[in-house]
């Protein structure tokens, strides 16, 4: 039996740093399915659709990640997935307050689905989303810090 997890997040954009998490976690799952959230309180800058494919042609030569959108519960998506965990990133400390509570909460729902965290690598420590639509908005360059297919998007 393959053992999948569940890889939530906003991804506005992918960027290396959510790649770095992904093959991570197929050291320990055989299969990952990144879950794009809708999540309109925050306001993405890229809509879902955008967003998804940018994933979509990311992962696109890894047939051990799928990726899809969804706007309801995590704990229906794993449970649709037939997936045993959720996987998340974990970058400073300052991101472990808002994962202990979400996996916290996702127990409650769901004390069969546990939550699996990976460290972020050293040189990806400072990448986030919203520094990579900053920095790229202001005219930066993001180009080492997302997969290519991101580049034509931003
Ligand atoms: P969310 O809105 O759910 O936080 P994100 O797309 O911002 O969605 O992040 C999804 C997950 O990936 C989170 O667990 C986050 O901590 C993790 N993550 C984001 N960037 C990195 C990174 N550079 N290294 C490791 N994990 C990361």
């Amino acid at each position: 039996m393959k053992r999948t997890a569940i890889y939530p997040g906003t991804f506005d954009p992918i960027t290396l740093g959510h790649m770095d998490v992904i093959h991570r976690g197929l050291k320990v799952f055989d299969r990952i399915v990144i879950g794009v959230a809708e999540n309109p309180k925050k306001c993405p800058m890229f809509d879902l659709d955008t967003r998804l494919a940018m994933v979509h042609e990311s992962v696109a030569d890894n047939p051990a990640v799928e990726a899809v959108a969804f706007t309801g519960l995590l704990v229906d998506l794993a449970h649709e997935h037939h997936a045993a965990a959720l996987l998340r990133g974990l970058r400073a400390a300052s991101d472990f307050e808002y994962e202990f509570q979400m996996a916290t909460m996702n127990r409650h729902l769901d004390e069969r689905i546990e939550s699996v965290f990976v460290m972020a690598r050293e040189d990806y420590t400072f990448v986030s989303s919203r520094f990579i639509r900053e920095i790229s908005e202001m005219g930066g360059d993001v180009s080492a810090l997302v997969p290519k297919p991101v580049l034509k998007h931003l």
